[in-house]
């Protein structure tokens, strides 16, 4: 019961494939409303006629996560078809690979614009809309690479944006929790998306896999409880969390 979503206005940023597709079908099951964000609007509407096959209502908006115009616009949009924002799911995030040395200062702030100032941008936001209704829960996608140093490495801006997210997470979700809004974000492990699918992330993977106890990677299905969890009011007294979801891998 308490995990129930019934009546919930929820959006979800990089929705159109992999961890994000997974979550708007998750919070669709539990009775949410979904805006199916992306970057690419025709991933987001397949997205989206998924979940009206389910029943579930749905809406596709294409936007990108680092531009303050299409951010706004993305809020609008949903608050325009269904009045308010009560779950904010954002997600969207790149993964650039390169070692550290020959990192160009492109790449760094492309990964920064999309994983940290992006996830700022759709926090500020929703969370306004949030607290003047005084309810609100947002779920921001970090990752378990905001804890450890996965193997190999060539991940520095990957895991300094990251660890920026469960840092920003903790001070907005300490910050707003008075007001009713409860910030928390998820940090999986390797998951199996097509991001690590990948042709530059693919030679990893192999490595990867004898680092995870669980033995094998993470399917997105996974990490759908958890977001229903951290969306419904189940979990209202949790704030500034981040839930790792990773089969051990940061214990070894
Ligand atoms: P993915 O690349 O498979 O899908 C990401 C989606 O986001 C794509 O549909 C893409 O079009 C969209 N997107 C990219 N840039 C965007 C932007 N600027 N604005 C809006 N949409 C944008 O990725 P995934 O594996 O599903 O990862 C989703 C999130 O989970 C990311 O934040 C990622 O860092 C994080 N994560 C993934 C893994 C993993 O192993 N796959 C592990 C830990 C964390």
């Amino acid at each position: 019961e308490r995990l129930r979503l019934d009546g919930r206005v929820a959006y979800v940023t990089g929705a159109g494939q992999g961890i994000g597709r997974a979550f708007a079908h998750a919070l669709g099951e539990a009775g949410a409303k979904v805006a199916v964000v992306d970057l690419v609007l025709a991933k987001a509407e397949a997205v989206a006629c998924e979940l009206s096959l389910k029943g579930i209502k749905s809406l596709a908006l294409a936007a990108d996560v680092s531009k303050p115009e299409d951010v706004q616009r993305m809020v609008d949009a949903i608050v325009a078809r269904w009045g308010t924002v009560h779950i904010a799911c954002n997600n969207a995030g790149i993964n650039l690979n390169s070692a550290s040395e020959e990192t160009s200062l492109e790449e760094w702030d492309k990964t920064f614009n999309v994983n940290l100032r992006g996830l700022f941008l759709c926090c500020q936001a929703a969370g306004r809309i949030m607290l003047n209704q005084g309810y609100g829960k947002i779920i921001n996608t970090a990752s378990m690479a905001s804890l450890i140093v996965p193997h190999p490495q060539k991940q520095l801006a990957y895991n300094a944006s990251k660890a920026g997210v469960v840092k920003l997470t903790q001070t907005l979700g300490t910050e707003w929790i008075d007001r009713g809004v409860k910030v928390n974000c998820i940090s999986p492990g390797i998951v199996d998306t097509p991001l690590i699918r990948s042709q530059e992330l693919r030679p990893l993977v192999r490595r990867w896999l004898s680092d995870i106890p669980a033995g094998r990677l993470a399917q997105p299905t996974d990490l759908q409880a958890a977001v229903v969890y951290l969306a419904s009011e189940a979990s209202d007294y949790m704030t500034g969390h981040n839930l790792v979801i990773e089969g051990g891998q940061s214990l070894w």
